[in-house]
């Protein structure tokens, strides 16, 4: 099963819309859908949508290592975990160019998030377009480093070339090839670091995912699942691309 992720970033501006966007995406979906369908609204959204759309999986966008503590604008894992959400990204490229976060914090992140039982979708990938898988592979490799194996069965690393997301200027998708041969190559390492294990870690692709294109990246026999953007916030677009998959 294909796992779709929909990362609605700094959207929508009002509670209202992020109802009726999730009543979008609720109305498009067959039952057997809402099971490989995570969604990722702002913070402070999420309460509210946990409590009206319980067939969801709802997480969060980011979260923070420490439990409790001096750390000003922060929100804990206790915390979501108190309004009943189980799944955080952690190290979009967004998070990494705007927040300056390394790959040493998103380590610290999925450590946290998977020693407090929940899913992590953790973002890597190149900056420039071009020749770059070993900038990628080192990246995975900082972030994943010392993991506990027992727990990556809830470990999804998303594989996302920052030149290729829709908000990078001049941003066009990845082709489904190279992509599937990036991902390759990390499951290759995770391997390696791993072993049997790495075996349950879902790789996904994201970066420009439409409707249109989603079902050629999804038929790659590398690519797990897909971290749509941009396409999360119209319904029809998003429940298009779950129903593709
Ligand atoms: C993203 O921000 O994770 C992303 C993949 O965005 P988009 O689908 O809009 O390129």
């Amino acid at each position: 099963m294909k796992l779709i992720v929909g990362n609605w970033k700094l959207n929508p501006p009002t509670l209202n819309e992020a109802v009726a966007l999730a009543s979008g995406v609720a109305y498009g979906l067959k039952p057997e859908h809402f099971e490989k369908v995570v969604l990722l609204p702002p913070f402070v959204f999420l309460e509210e949508l946990v409590k009206r759309f319980k067939h969801f999986q709802w997480g969060a966008q980011n979260v923070f290592w420490e439990k409790t503590g001096g750390y000003t604008g922060e929100i804990s894992l206790a915390m979501l975990k108190d309004i009943g959400v189980n799944w955080v990204l952690a190290g979009h490229s967004e998070r990494r160019r705007y927040f300056g976060e390394s790959d040493a914090d998103v380590n610290k992140k999925i450590k946290a998030a998977l020693g407090a039982d929940f899913n992590v979708i953790a973002a890597v990938g190149e900056l420039q377009q071009g020749d770059h898988a070993d900038e990628v592979l080192a990246s995975f490799k900082k972030t994943a480093e010392g993991l506990d194996s027992f727990s990556l069965d809830r470990l999804i690393v998303a594989y996302e070339p920052v030149w290729a997301i829709s908000t990078t200027p001049g941003a066009k998708p990845d082709s489904p090839a190279r992509s599937n041969q990036i991902i390759g190559e990390l499951k290759h390492a995770a391997f390696k670091m791993f072993g049997e294990s790495s075996k349950k870690i879902r790789f996904l692709y994201g970066g420009s995912i439409s409707a249109s294109n989603a079902p050629r990246f999804l038929s790659e026999p590398y690519i797990d699942g897909a971290l749509v953007g941009g396409a999360s916030l119209k319904a029809d677009e998003f429940t298009a691309i779950v129903s593709r998959s």
